[in-house]
This record gives C-alpha cells, structure tokens and sequence, in this order.
C-alpha cells in the first residue's frame, strides 16, 4: 500500500465563522481509511493526533463536475462566481487560487452537530435549495504554487485508488477567484446553495442524447471494435511512434481517451505527462489499463470528466485525440477538440491529428438505388390483411431515402474525381462546426445516371518528421467508418464530360450529430439544352445520425479479375451492363493525393 501523502505546515482557515480562525502548521494527509480502506484526505490541526482530523474529505465518495460559473446564496446574499467552479454533491475540493483551496466535507444530518466547523445547508445543486445537509468547509492554503500543483496531483492520485475497490472516479479542479473573497469574508454559509449554470457540451447537446452516446463508449465491447479496427489504431501507433520528438518530455492531452489506448502510445513515444480525459464511465477502465501497464501508467493521469469542463494543472504541449464520426462530423466531437484546443493546449502546441478533410465525388449505382427504392414497395400492397397500404407509399419511399448509406463500395462507382473541404482543427472557430456548407463542381467522365454523392473522409498527423494520413477513402484498406453515400430519391441524367453542381449543406443539431442537404443539378441534354440548357435538379433531406448500415450485404468491392470471372446471368447482367465503368482505383488514389 502506498504510504500517504503528507503536505506539512499548511494553513487552514474556517469559512464558516465570522472571524475566520486560522490554524498554521497544520498538515493535510492524503491516505487511506483505516475502516473503509477508501482514500481519504485528512486535514488536521497542529498539535492533533492524525486520528482526530479536524476536516475529513472521502475522496471515493466525492462526486465533481464542473460548470462554467455559478451563483453562491450567503445567507440570503446572491454573490456570482465566475471563472469555472464546481457542481458537488458530495465531498469536494474546490482550487480557489494558486495555492488556495477549499475543502469542503458533506455532512449527513444524522452526522451533524460536530463543533464550530458546521455549514448549515451548504447546498450545491440548484434542485435541492432547502435539503437538510450540512457541510463543513476549510480554506487550506499551500506554501507555494509548486506545493500546491502537488497538492492537486495527489489528490488525483488518491481519489483514482478509488477504481481498483468501488467504482468512482470523478476529478476536476477549478479556478474560481470571487469564489475564494466571497467564502472568505466570513460570512455564514447559512441556508447557502450553489446554482450551476451549465458548460459549453450541456448548452448544446440535449441531456438524452449525451447520457446515450456516453453509455454507449462506456462500454468495452464498442471500445474494442475501434480498437480492433487495424488502420485506425495502426495509424495512430505509426503517427505518433515516428514523431517521437512531438511527444518526448512533452505534456499530453488526450482528449476522449476512451480505453486510453492513445495516451499509452504517447507515454511509449517518451511523454513526460499524459491527461486521460474521458467523460464516460469507461474513464475507469482506462484507468485500470493504464495501472496494469505502470511503466507507461504513471506517467499517465486519467481524468473523468468532459474536456469542456475539466481544468488541469497545467497547459499540454500537444493534443491527440480521435474526434472522427462517420463524414467526419457525426457526433461534434470536434468540436470537443476544438474546445479541448483552446482550453487546454498551450499556444502553438501540436494537435494529432491536425487537420481533416471531407471528400466527395458523384457515383451511379443503380443495383443500390433499386434495392432502397424496392423497400418500401411493402407500402404498394392494396390489400394487407384487407387494408390499403397505398397511403403510406410515398412517405415509406422518402423516409428510406433519408438515411445515408454506409458500406465499403468499389470507388468505379465514382462518376467524376472527387473534390474536398479541408478543416483545419488548429485555427478553425467551434462554431464553424454548426453549419457546414460546401460548393460541389464535378465534370462526368461517362454518361450514366448519378444516383447521389457519396463521402468519406481523411485525417493528417502533421507531424514534425512525418506527415502521415489516416483515409477512409473507397478502395484504400477498409475502417470501421466504411465510406457514406447519400442517394437521391430522383437520379440524374449525365453525358460524359457535363458539369454536375450541387450543395452539401450539413446543419448541425443537439442530439450530436447533422442534417444534411444535398442538391445536385446537371444541364440537361437534348433538347433543352440546344434551348439553352434547362437544369435537372434534384434534392435530399437526410439525417446522419440514422444511417442504413448496408454491411450485411456482399460486398461490392470487386478486383477486376473478380469481375472478369464472373458470369452475371438475367436482370443481374442487364444491371452490370447498364453501369458505367466510373474512374479507375488509380484515379481516385492520384485525385486524393493518398497513400
Ligand atoms: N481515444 C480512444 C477513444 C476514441 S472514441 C481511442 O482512440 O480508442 C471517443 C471517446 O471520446 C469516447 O470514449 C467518448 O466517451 C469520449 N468523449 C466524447 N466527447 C467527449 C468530451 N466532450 N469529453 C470527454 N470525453 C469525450
């Protein structure tokens, strides 16, 4: 068992009695509990006996969020906060200032009644303003700045004991000056509550889809499927095992560290500290992986928490992260990472990946648009069961059309080279990510009917000795991303060599994910366009958050010795014949520039 961490000749103050007492020479001891074996932190008196702590915080126990600013009742007195503070429901420590903290021990009712340290109705969520609780709160202020990032270090460490007996883990620090002025003028805390106002993710996201998608990565088996998806984790490993130099005796972030994988990879590549910042339960897995690995661990803190919430002792010299959804967006985690950027990293510090990109190129494929559009011919039916379902036809039809597609397809589906957008994840504003609206202008290299656009996306390492790319692109080794095709309800008809132009407009919306719409427009031939050219336009309203995951199918990806093998027989001949050959795997490759 490690012996405890003992932070001699500190000074405590009372925050709850008029004429704050102050006690110097006191020492606060972080340990474990004689009785419970849970971590404690034990503040006590000089000239006390360690068993008879004058404060004592119960570090498993302790639940912690942080908010961006929040609203003290003394007594009646609404005093604001500002800077970031915390939400505690139970026993907490709050930083007040560089070596100043605020200790504050949640008392039951039936524990109350013990000496002059009682703040009466010490209430911290906005939800239970008269809840019969009682709290008792000690100021404890550190010799120096550096006594006190130890101070904080500890406290982390002990509190992440928790993970190897119950379950808990849940640290943040906070800043909060007026917090300190307003708990040290003495006033009495009586009746208090603390109003939370809420953090940048809870102002945007609904409180539902959150509470799914963090149940979602909290669990191991989703974890593993990403971890287990090769080209991912093996590009990841590359990037950051050859640019050693971005992360020797660096500090690190890792921002949504899941099962902590990518902070173990820095800690290989030489890290001096590693942040493990993961909102989802999952946070205490990673935890104990990382302690299963201690050479890499302890250079490593994990930290549960939102990286739009938590503040940590100090800035990050880089960031690494894999903030990527389906097209690239799905979830707004980058804009996670965006936030993480500005909140955690130190100026000019290094983000992996750095930037991304979203491809697009129009495809035909015509077996695709058949087998979505022969779905809802359910609806087609006049007597089911005696009833005309007839009604219901076109809403069916729509409703399938709304989903984009995501499977692996053979890029000769393409139609045209394909285009990008570039996202730049070291300069781009967060609220560039709420609309995201892109020209497309594509020229047909066969005359087919294009049946919508289909996307994926890349990521770069720009590492200081390699730039390395990590693509989903159609043709290259297939991810768990797979690539996404939104398909038009009404396919258009092109000639080789004619102009195709559209929109993709994605809007983003608070259950994490966007709306997209498309447009896609080709002048068309014969007779109007001899007129002057008349536009055949069509348009699609899809939601990304609920894809068609099309992976039970067969795969279309087919060499072309595969293709000259086999022998399509009847309507399935007719469906190949009618396609077009579309571009070669060679011409999407040189088009994105990947390899
Ligand atoms: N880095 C891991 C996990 C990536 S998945 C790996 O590469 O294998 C993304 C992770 O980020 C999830 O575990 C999710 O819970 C976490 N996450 C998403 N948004 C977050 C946020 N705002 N703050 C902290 N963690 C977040």
């Amino acid at each position: 068992m490690a012996s405890p961490d003992l932070f001699p000749n500190v000074s405590f103050s009372d925050v709850s009695a008029g004429a704050a007492p102050v006690a110097d020479g006191a020492t606060a001891a972080f340990g474990v509990d004689a009785t419970s074996g849970g971590p404690r932190l034990s503040l006590v008196r000089a000239g006390k006996a360690e068993v008879e702590p004058t404060i004592e915080i119960d570090l498993s126990d302790a639940q912690v969020s942080t908010v961006i600013s929040l609203n003290v009742i003394f007594g009646g007195v609404n005093r604001e906060l500002r800077g970031s503070a915390l939400r505690a429901t139970l026993d907490s420590i709050f930083k007040l200032g560089p070596k100043e903290w605020l200790c504050v021990s949640d008392e039951s009712e039936a524990k109350a009644g013990v000496d002059e340290y009682i703040l009466n109705g010490f209430m911290l969520t906005p939800n239970s303003l008269r809840q019969k609780s009682f709290s008792r709160a000690v100021k404890v202020v550190l010799r120096t700045e550096a006594e006190s990032k130890s101070f904080s270090l500890a406290f982390q460490r002990w509190k992440q004991r928790v993970i190897s007996g119950k379950a808990g883990l849940s640290f943040s620090l906070l800043v909060s000056d007026n917090f300190s002025s307003a708990c040290m003028t003495g006033e009495l805390l009586e009746n208090g509550s603390i109003i939370a106002s809420r953090s940048k993710f809870d102002t945007k996201i609904e409180a539902s889809s959150a509470k799914m998608y963090f149940h979602y990565y909290g669990q191991l088996l989703h974890q593993q499927n990403m971890l287990q998806d090769f080209v991912r984790t093996g590009t990841y490993y590359a990037a950051v095992m050859e640019n050693r130099s971005d992360f020797e005796g660096r500090v690190v972030v890792d921002v949504g560290a899941g099962s902590g994988i990518l902070s173990l990879f820095a800690a290989q590549a030489g890290a001096r500290h590693v942040y493990a910042v993961e909102a989802s339960e999952m946070a205490e897995h990673a935890q104990r992986l990382i302690s299963g690995n201690p050479s890499l661990g302890q250079r490593i803190t994990v930290i549960k928490g939102k990286v739009e919430e938590v503040e940590l002792p100090e800035k990050a010299d880089i960031l690494i992260s894999e903030p990527m959804g389906t097209l690239l967006v799905n979830e707004r985690m980058l804009e996670s990472y965006v936030i993480a950027r500005d909140r955690l990293l130190a100026p000019n510090g290094k983000m992996f990946p750095t930037t991304g990109r979203i491809h697009m190129a129009p495809f035909s494929d015509e077996y695709l648009y058949v087998e979505m559009a022969n779905k809802a011919l359910f609806w087609q039916q006049h007597n089911f069961f005696g009833v005309d379902l007839t009604p219901l036809h076109g809403s069916a039809f729509q409703g399938y059309f709304s989903q984009p597609v995501v499977d692996a397809f053979d890029p000769r589906l393409l139609i045209s080279p394909p285009t990008y957008h570039t996202l730049d994840f070291t300069s781009m504003k967060e609220e560039e990510l709420y609309e995201i609206d892109i020209p497309l202008s594509f020229v047909a290299s066969v005359g087919t009917r294009v049946h919508g656009l289909a996307c994926w996306f890349d990521v770069l390492f720009n590492g200081s000795t390699v730039q390395r790319w990590l693509t989903t692109a159609p043709g290259s080794p297939t991810t768990h991303w797979y690539q996404l095709r939104c398909v038009l309800s009404q396919p258009l008809y092109v000639m080789a060599g004619q102009e195709i132009t559209g929109r993709l407009h994605l809007v983003a919306h608070s259950s994490q994910s966007y709306t997209i719409y498309l447009t896609m427009s080709a002048k068309m031939w014969g007779v109007g366009a001899e007129q002057g050219g008349i536009l055949q336009t069509s348009t699609g309203k899809l939601e990304l958050k609920e894809p068609y995951y099309r992976l039970s199918q067969p795969q279309s990806y087919m060499t072309s010795q595969d293709q000259q093998q086999q022998q399509p027989q009847g309507s399935e001949q007719q469906m190949q014949e009618g396609l077009s050959p579309g571009i070669t795997i060679d011409q999407v490759d040189q088009e994105c520039g990947l390899h």
